[in-house]
């Protein structure tokens, strides 16, 4: 009998083995299956993981080879660009066939539109599929087929298709695997990690890989989403899923969350709490929904604010407040909690993400751009369309955006998200001692108090770099320019 030729799967943000429409179906036609990875940050423009997300990255890749080698396979590994790789892989093979789950940041959709031409050129066939969001961003559209720009008819869209999601899909408990194997690069061999470990924090908190996402949800489901509506804007508790590095990654599909936390209602009487966090929950993923459909319908908006008119904005270039923001050494406690958490842990609470891009936008008037580099590059979860959404929308100038006049005092938000100081008193040790009528606001503190908590203000820990008042001020005059603007 003729050896059927091999198919090749290429993971992407699709780490896992569970719910993965490119791999199942690949297994459906009987062939062996060779599973992939291509590292080419080269072709990947403003998509290239940051220094925090490659180490996520690295271990990622590691479970996905592990469980594969316990089905008797395992990954292979190469690098450079897409199109050379899987060319080279298609040569030593034989393969006729490529599968792999879609990804919607603008330089990919470019390269594998070529890709795929390339293939179907050769005879070679090529199937892309959704493993990465519950809707298409084509598939939710106006009444006049236009694309979303506010949120709630947004997801009232989504909630309508529901019926459409599709049925989730099983791990697979067998995969044909091919009689000879490539040869493959060690994932060291792409030096994804950092030379100077700095990396201690993120091992603490975090388990990359499938394991560790389906860990992450049941302790969410178990402990945490009945509170979801209200703990998750307290920064000071684990009041959220901490599933969004899982969910970029594809080491959990956004589907299997979905379905999970819809029929996760207790028998008890804790029923309408959980129900209730739970429809919050999904409505917190419809956000990253919402995300990506921006993404794909409006690709500029990763460089440029959706609302044009914001072009006009005048920015200023203050590296040393760019840096004190960027080290946590701002003078508002729960912005710089905040920024440590990040450094720290890769990953920030969403509330505290907002009240700290606040403070960068609009008080310290620095271009958002430099807001979601810092993130990319060190956030874990780093996705440019929720990204982009996340600092468009606190900038004033995305879709469904915070309006701009509308400005955080920092000192009240961490007076009101944490009230007790849990949060600061952790990030920020050197404030721990501080009363907490003093914690969001050290330099308010009589000086016996300031003294006997330790503080040397302005020597261990800073005074506010501005004045929130003056500084809502000049906000509220630069976004004068905006106003003036055509639309
Ligand atoms: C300035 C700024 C930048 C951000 N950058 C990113 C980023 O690079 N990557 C990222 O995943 N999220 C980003 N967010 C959104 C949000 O802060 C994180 O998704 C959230 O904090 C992740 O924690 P969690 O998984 O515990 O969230 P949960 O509250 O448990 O929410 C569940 C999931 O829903 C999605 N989600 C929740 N809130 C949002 C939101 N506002 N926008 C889009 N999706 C959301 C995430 O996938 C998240 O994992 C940003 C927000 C802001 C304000």
């Amino acid at each position: 009998m003729p050896r059927m030729a091999v198919a090749i799967v290429w993971f992407r943000s699709d780490l896992r083995l569970h719910d993965n429409p490119a791999l199942s179906d690949a297994i459906k036609t009987g062939a062996p299956i060779i599973p992939m990875f291509i590292h080419s940050p080269d072709e990947e423009a403003e998509a290239a993981p940051g220094a925090a997300s490659r180490w996520w990255l690295a271990n990622s890749l590691r479970a996905l080879d592990v469980a594969l080698r316990k089905l008797g396979g395992g990954l292979v590994i190469r690098r450079g660009r897409a199109a050379d790789a899987i060319a080279a892989l298609i040569r030593e093979t034989g393969a006729t066939a490529v599968y792999w789950n879609r990804r919607y940041e603008p330089a990919i959709i470019a390269r594998d539109g070529r890709i795929k031409a390339q293939l179907q050129q050769r005879g070679i066939s090529a199937e892309s599929h959704n493993g990465s969001l519950l809707f298409e961003p084509w598939e939710i559209s106006t009444q006049d087929g236009r694309p979303y720009r506010v949120y709630t008819p947004f997801s009232k869209a989504c909630f309508a298709r529901e019926p459409h999601l599709r049925p989730l899909l099983p791990a697979p408990k067998k995969i044909p695997w091919p009689a000879a194997w490539p040869k493959s690069l060690e994932i060291d061999d792409l030096q994804l990690e950092p030379r100077i470990d700095w990396a201690a924090g993120f091992r603490d908190t975090w388990s990359p890989g499938e394991a560790g996402a389906a860990a992450t949800l049941r302790r969410f489901e178990s402990a945490v989403v009945a509170d979801y509506s209200t703990s998750r804007d307290i920064p000071g508790v684990v009041g959220t899923s901490r599933l969004s590095p899982h969910l970029h990654f594809g080491e959990i599909s956004p589907l299997m969350v979905w379905r999970e936390v819809s029929t996760c209602a207790p028998k008890d009487s804790t029923r309408i709490a959980h129900s209730d966090g739970g429809s919050t929950f999904r409505n917190e993923l419809l956000w990253r929904e919402f995300a990506h459909h921006l993404l794909y319908h409006f690709p500029r908006t990763v460089a440029e604010p959706l609302d044009a008119r914001f072009a006009t904005f005048p920015r200023k270039h203050d590296a040393r407040g760019l840096k004190a923001w960027q080290s946590g050494q701002t003078g508002f406690p729960i912005v710089d909690a905040g920024m440590r958490e990040l450094w720290h842990t890769g990953w920030m609470h969403n509330r505290v993400r907002m009240v700290a891009a606040s403070l960068l936008v609009k008080h310290l008037l620095i271009p958002w751009q430099a807001g979601a580099a810092w993130f990319w590059d060190t956030l874990v979860d780093a996705d440019l369309a929720n990204n982009t959404l996340g600092w468009q929308w606190i900038a004033g100038c995305g879709a469904d955006a915070a309006p701009f006049f509308r400005i955080f005092n920092p000192t009240l938000q961490g007076e009101k998200f944490d009230p007790d100081g849990l949060y600061v008193r952790r990030w920020v040790p050197e404030l721990a001692e501080l009363p907490v009528r003093y914690i969001h606001n050290p330099s308010s503190a009589p000086e016996d108090v300031v003294r006997s908590a330790g503080v040397l203000l302005g020597k261990t820990y800073p005074a506010p770099i501005v004045d929130h008042a003056a500084a809502r001020s000049a906000a509220l005059a630069a976004y004068e320019h905006v106003k003036r603007a055509a639309p």
